[in-house]
């Protein structure tokens, strides 16, 4: 069972300027728990805590390297480097059955408080890489459709329109 319920585009709250976090507390390590268990119930690679209503700079990652589970708590993250700009294909919780090609870099460098309070650097490609960049959009307000071309984001709009009518968002 899922401990929260994924805010979907259209709530304000996917724009909004996040707070970062300023100390680990107790309720900071229960909330990233429960953040990894909602990313596993709806098969994400990535939530942020936006995407649960939360305006924290807080994320979780998973992308399942050998297929076994392999979490990652980012917090107050910071790309600080990135290179080789590619193409990939992504997609969201908070756009279900929606998937898009955008631009990433193919590796990049990530600063980030651990849960144990040391600042943390990560090195990462790929996958994990483009997750990152992502999840640490969704920090910052920023979603996947807004690296779309305008008349490819339009469809994109017009197709989340038709399935708010037909209550299927
Ligand atoms: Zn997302």
């Amino acid at each position: 069972m899922a401990k929260f319920q994924i805010v979907k585009y259209g709530d304000q709250i996917l724009r909004s300027k996040t707070k970062p976090v300023e100390k680990i507390t107790k309720e900071i390590k229960q909330l990233a728990e429960d953040m990894i268990e909602t990313m596993y119930a709806f098969y994400g690679a990535g939530l942020a805590a936006p995407q649960i209503g939360i305006p924290l700079k807080i994320c979780v990652i998973d992308v399942m390297p050998d297929g076994k589970r392999n979490p990652v708590v980012l917090i107050n993250p910071v790309i600080v480097s990135g290179e080789n700009k590619i193409n990939m294909e992504e997609g969201c919780l908070s756009f279900p059955g929606i998937y898009e090609n955008v631009p990433r870099f193919d590796k990049i460098t990530v600063q980030y408080l651990g849960l144990n309070e040391q600042i943390k650097t990560l090195e990462a490609k790929g996958f994990l890489a483009k997750a990152v960049q992502h999840e640490t959009d969704h920090l910052n307000g920023k979603l996947f459709i807004d690296y779309l071309q305008p008349w490819k984001r339009k469809l994109v709009e017009k197709e989340i329109k038709r399935r708010k009518k037909g209550g299927d968002w």
